[in-house]
């Protein structure tokens, strides 16, 4: 059984050589054998996958006509609303929430017949980089069991280099896909904003958050995003366009791409040595191809952490405001000492909000009550409103020049569990590369570029313009196909 990518899977599937069933079993039975380890799941719903698994069975075996991911077993991000499966995005908030209704991408996943296995691990909200504030406790990475998956998406990624699943769906609202991706040494892909509906997507930043594929292959990124995208009227950022084919762009010739890169991001100290070198043979590999190499300038770059970081927790402190301990999950006990001062209900709201959340998800909300308030609104938030703009200018100019832009995912490869867990900073610093390109609602996907001489995968990223995710993933495969890159999973 060759699991290494999802072309394969379904040529065993088509050929019959491999029921979807025993294709489930086979996951199941890793999860329960892998996973107390890894701890990417936090839901796993063997019924529901097994059902899922037969009715593809019996479609196949009476010649219906099935979707582009027919029998395939797939873990999902527990940020996404399922009717099936308890919705919790990791926080005590929402232990034991289970959501009236599926999110526009489960139903996607649904209508294409995938097998739905569970709920992948997350930084409480997506507000993270390292999958390590839950409240059920961290992901570790396959690689190294005391390194760090990456985050938030980290469960997901890590459940796709485990063999813990086919392939997965993530969200990135500041490099929660690339960052996990890379450092799991898996593909990951962040959509263009609007490309696919965040209906049912538990919201953190609304102006950043996107879902997006994990999978071993860039081929396979392209087929799960063909699933997963298209226009939703439920979502008012749901953008009017026409689905591709994006599984056939991974497997095109590159054309004489034009093929950026910004000269200090590669020069910056921070920036692991063997992650430069590899992506200088990048890039010496593309003009091989023939395509043209630009340096470039992103002007604006050096302000996208303190942008992010303005701009994300203000929309945070406003999307969480929904939590009171009335409507959804969790509410404290009553405080039998309460004093008189305050009425019964907001001191509810105040325990139930000083109980259910974690630590990060408080800072978060504090930095953006206090950028949003009347007096810091000008000069926090509004000023990161102008700066994004910029962000997106840059980017406007550079995508007149170039066709992608090339360059790490992240500047290291994965750090000590808890090395960063009590420095908030030093964790945000994680986000240099990725940020800006959810500021500017461009697609952005990392590859996986080899291990690194401490044994760790490395990522590679590209951006491109918007809705360019076609090209990307051609760029992306040509230079997989160079390289004779080979998917491996991280444990046997
Ligand atoms: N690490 C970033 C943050 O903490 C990005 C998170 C994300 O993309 N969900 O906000």
């Amino acid at each position: 059984m060759d699991l290494t990518s999802l072309s394969s899977i379904q040529r065993q599937l088509a050929d019959r050589s491999l029921s979807s069933r025993e294709l489930t079993q086979h996951y199941l039975d890793r999860i329960a054998k892998l996973d107390g380890d890894i701890h990417s799941y936090l839901h796993v719903d063997p019924e529901g996958a097994l059902r899922a698994a037969d009715n593809v069975d019996a479609k196949r075996a009476n010649g219906e006509s099935m979707g582009v991911l027919a029998g395939i077993p797939i873990s999902v991000k527990d940020i996404l609303c399922t009717r099936s499966m308890p919705t919790t995005c990791a926080s005590k908030m929402l232990s034991g929430y289970m959501s009236p209704f599926d999110a526009h991408v489960i139903e996607k996943l649904q209508q294409s017949d995938a097998v739905l296995l569970g709920k992948t691990n997350l930084d409480e909200f997506a507000m993270g980089g390292s999958t390590e504030t839950g409240y059920q406790g961290p992901s570790r990475n396959p690689w190294n069991l005391n390194r760090t998956c990456g985050g938030s998406s980290g469960g997901s990624a890590a459940s796709v280099a485990a063999g813990l699943a086919a392939a997965s769906i993530g969200t990135d609202t500041g490099g929660s896909i690339r960052q996990p991706a890379a450092y799991c040494g898996v593909c990951g892909l962040k959509p263009t904003y609007g490309r696919v509906s965040r209906y049912g997507l538990i919201a953190y930043a609304s102006s950043l958050d996107q879902a997006g594929p994990f999978g071993l292959t860039v081929r396979d990124l392209g087929l799960v995003l063909e699933a997963i995208a298209g226009h939703d009227p439920r979502d008012s950022t749901s953008l009017h366009v026409d689905n591709e084919r994006f599984s056939e762009a991974a497997d095109k010739p590159v054309a004489p791409y034009r093929i950026g890169f910004v000269p200090e991001h590669l020069a910056s100290p921070g920036l692991d040595p063997e992650i430069r070198g590899k992506l200088v043979e990048a890039i010496a590999l593309y003009k091989k191809l023939g395509c043209q190499i630009v340096e470039l300038k992103l002007p604006h770059h050096r302000f996208a952490i303190p942008t992010y970081y303005i701009v994300a927790p203000s929309e945070a402190s406003s999307n969480l405001s929904r939590y009171d301990g009335a409507h959804y999950g969790f509410r404290s006990e009553p405080d039998k000492n309460h004093g008189s001062s305050e009425s019964p209900l907001v001191a509810m709201y105040k325990r139930s909000r000083s109980q259910g959340f974690g630590n990060e998800v408080k800072r978060r909300i504090m930095l953006g009550t206090y950028t949003l308030s009347a007096g810091y609104y000008d000069a926090y938030y509004l000023k990161a409103l102008k700066v994004r703009r910029l962000i997106r200018q840059d980017y406007d100019s550079a995508f007149e020049q170039v066709d992608a832009i090339l360059g790490p995912t992240t500047p290291t490869t994965p750090f000590e569990l808890g090395a960063k867990k009590d420095d908030p900073v030093q964790m945000y610093l994680e986000d240099l590369y990725t940020v800006s390109a959810n500021l500017a609602g461009i697609p952005a996907l990392s590859i996986p570029i080899g291990l690194h001489s401490n044994g760790l995968p490395m990522g590679l990223q590209l951006q491109g313009a918007p809705l360019s995710e076609s090209k990307l993933l051609t760029i992306a495969g040509a230079y997989h196909r160079e390289i004779d890159y080979q998917p491996r999973l991280a444990l046997a």
